[in-house]
């Protein structure tokens, strides 16, 4: 089961507007490809990164190395990551879909994960959390790879808590499984 999520950017008027993810949206996969990313090759522009990821107007199969181009400290984490996909560059039938919202994702229960890229760093929501008041844990754009944090760790965060910064395993920044929705479109050949 792939997991679901959105990548997003904050709006003037305190909300958000994000892209859909279909696979890989979990935090061990998530915060250090966009972490890296925002960090290597947007070179400290969250705002760029976000609006490359958001330009992408069928969505995304699942992130990739391409967005990240990494330092030498970081070059090992990503060695196995391999390429991005998007539904409206790599697929056929990937029409334009309007930037999702919070009203969005307070009507579906598929979307698990919310990552908003903000001036001070990633937020991450987990929709289970609360529905009604999607907020989460902001990670500084300088918080240390080598040291990931669990997924346990953004289910536990309340609004009155810090954000996590405990130990876990390492993260599993692995190839992409194929996506299991690939039934409803064909892939282009090869060409990209
Ligand atoms: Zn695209």
């Amino acid at each position: 089961m792939s997991t679901r999520s959105l990548v997003a950017r904050p709006c003037p008027d305190g909300g958000w507007e994000g892209r859909y993810v279909h696979s890989d949206g979990n935090p061990d996969f998530m915060v250090p490809v966009l972490i890296a990313a925002q960090r290597c090759r947007f070179a400290g522009d969250q705002d760029a990164l976000a609006a490359h990821l958001l330009s992408h107007e069928g969505g995304w199969e699942y992130l990739g190395d391409e967005l990240i181009d990494p330092t030498p400290d970081l070059a090992s984490m990503f060695a196995e990551l391999g390429e991005g996909s998007c539904y409206c560059h790599d697929w056929d039938g990937g029409a334009p879909e309007p930037l999702a919202t919070d009203d969005d994702v307070r009507g579906t229960d598929h979307i698990e994960w919310i990552y908003v890229l903000r001036p001070e760093g990633l937020e991450v929501i987990s929709t289970r959390r609360d529905r009604d008041d999607l907020r989460g844990p902001v990670l500084p754009w300088d918080t240390n790879l080598h040291q990931p944090i669990s997924e346990t760790a953004f289910h536990r965060w309340r609004p009155t808590t810090p954000p996590p910064t405990r130990l876990a395993r390492p993260p599993r920044v692995a190839p992409p499984a194929p996506a299991t929705a690939a039934q409803f479109i064909s892939r282009k050949p090869a060409a990209r």
